[in-house]
């Protein structure tokens, strides 16, 4: 069957969808309103004053924020010029997982290009600028407009993709039908469940692929500039960078370029391979991502927040990066060489569907043992804060929850993918995450 009804439903259905829906962009915002240059959170104090001196009052008020023309036209640039890179930029087109329809995506994998045009025109902005970026303070002043941009961005795309789900489709697939292929998850019937999770698995423009693009690329790589933002902010105003700063910096960059850059390896992943895509990956993508990854960054870039890190404490946060960056790296790779045949010496259990579940290794130690090193990475992400407030320790919390719905989530898919198979898996491995504990 091409498209199967959606009897689960997941975050307590459509109240759930629309509740998630209206917290999350709040979630936002209020970062925002509570760490920036007017007002920074210290401890846990909230100023209720200064928070409400900041919230637009009219219309008016309102539209000069979310609607600054400046800052749509930048955005647009941003995720258009990016989208026609991805889409046409030279690379390698690679097959991605087999349909339910048995058909395959071809995807263009360009990520080193990408990497290598953004430095290259970031080097000669910076040094014809006389050793500056001016479209980086851009971005850091007018952080609070840019959010705005982001949340609706994610929201109207969110309305195209799901539009567009019921469009049939200009060249048949491959049951010889217009239809297009949905997503298992949002294929309920229910309009708001289905927009909020995601209605169509892949929805394209041309050879433009939406989710593929907004996994990697506009929240992605943003992130980045946001955070290289905060950088140029500190030396402009404070005549010097914290190593606090430059440590977030280093290290979410290394983790953005190594995603980029090995992205092929997202075409497997759930969110490509399974997930449909509506307003938790629009939102999630453009929005979620760059806004609450940089908090640091942001908090550190304002003067008063500064830390300077001792060099015991400099050394501790980069080994815990380091042994996080080693879980993490090492059990993914194992896992993508095993399925690629490079490791059939290593135990394993067969499945009914042909593919084997890897039983030995990383994989022996945990079910997920590399959600547990992204968790250790969050954690030096963090801590470069210091213990200033515990609002910069969101990520922490954010990812921890993130990833324990992940594996709930798989696990069900699994169990439905590999039947005893799994169970036996789980006999074998009972830790989900963390040995011992969890
Ligand atoms: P996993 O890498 O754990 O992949 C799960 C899938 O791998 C399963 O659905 C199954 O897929 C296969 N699998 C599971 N166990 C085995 C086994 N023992 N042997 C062989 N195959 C197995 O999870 P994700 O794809 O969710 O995450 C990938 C990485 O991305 C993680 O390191 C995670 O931490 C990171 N991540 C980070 C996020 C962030 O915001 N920081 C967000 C999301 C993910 P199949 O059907 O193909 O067999």
């Amino acid at each position: 069957m091409l498209n199967p009804v959606t009897n689960h439903r997941e975050f307590f259905g459509a109240p759930g969808a629309v509740v998630i829906a209206g917290l999350l962009p709040l979630t936002v915002v209020f970062f925002h309103l509570i760490v920036n240059e007017n007002y920074s959170i210290q401890g846990l104090d909230l100023d209720l004053n200064r928070i409400a001196d900041q919230i637009p009052k009219s219309w008016s008020q309102f539209a000069h924020l979310a609607f600054d023309p400046v800052c749509w036209k930048a955005y647009a640039a941003w995720f258009f010029g990016l989208a026609v890179v991805h889409t046409f930029g030279p690379g390698k087109d690679v097959n991605g997982t087999v349909l339910r329809d048995g058909t395959q995506l071809t995807y263009r994998i360009n990520g080193p290009f990408i990497v290598s045009t953004l430095w290259v025109l970031l080097a000669a902005r910076f040094f014809s600028a006389n050793y500056s970026v001016p479209e980086l303070q851009f971005l850091y002043d007018n952080t609070g407009k840019l959010i705005w941009v982001t949340i609706i961005s994610g929201f109207l795309l969110s309305f195209a993709v799901y539009g567009m789900s019921f469009v049939p489709l200009r060249t048949p697939n491959g049951f010889n039908t217009r239809d297009r292929i949905l997503s298992e998850n949002g294929n309920s019937g229910n309009k708001v469940y289905d927009w909020f999770i995601g209605r169509e698995l892949n929805p394209r423009i041309g050879p433009w692929d939406i989710k593929a693009f907004c996994e990697l690329r506009p929240g992605m790589l943003l992130l980045f500039f946001l955070n290289l933002s905060c950088i140029q902010n500190q030396w402009t105003k404070q005549g010097r960078v914290s190593n606090s700063l430059v440590l977030v910096n280093v290290f979410q960059a290394v983790y953005i370029f190594d995603a980029v850059l090995g992205e092929e390896a997202s075409l497997s992943m759930p969110d490509i391979a399974h997930d449909g895509f509506g307003f938790m990956l629009a939102f999630g993508d453009l929005a979620w991502l760059p806004w609450t990854y940089s908090l640091q960054a942001r908090y550190l870039a304002i003067e008063g927040n500064s830390v300077d890190l001792s060099w015991p404490a400099l050394v501790l946060i980069v080994a815990l990066n380091v042994f996080g960056s080693y879980i993490y790296r090492a059990s993914n790779k194992q896992k993508a060489d095993f399925k690629a045949g490079r490791l059939d010496h290593m135990k394993s259990i067969s499945t009914p569907s042909g593919s084997k579940l890897l039983a030995d290794g990383w994989w022996a130690v945990s079910q997920h043992i590399n959600y547990l090193g992204d968790w250790f990475i969050a954690w030096s992400w963090c801590l470069p804060t210091g213990f200033q407030t515990p609002v910069t320790y969101f990520y922490v919390l954010y990812l921890a929850t993130l990833l324990v719905h992940r594996q709930t989530r798989d696990d069900t898919k699994c169990s439905a993918k590999y039947g005893e198979a799994w169970a036996q898996y789980k006999k074998q491995v009972p830790f989900k995450i963390v040995p011992f504990v969890y």
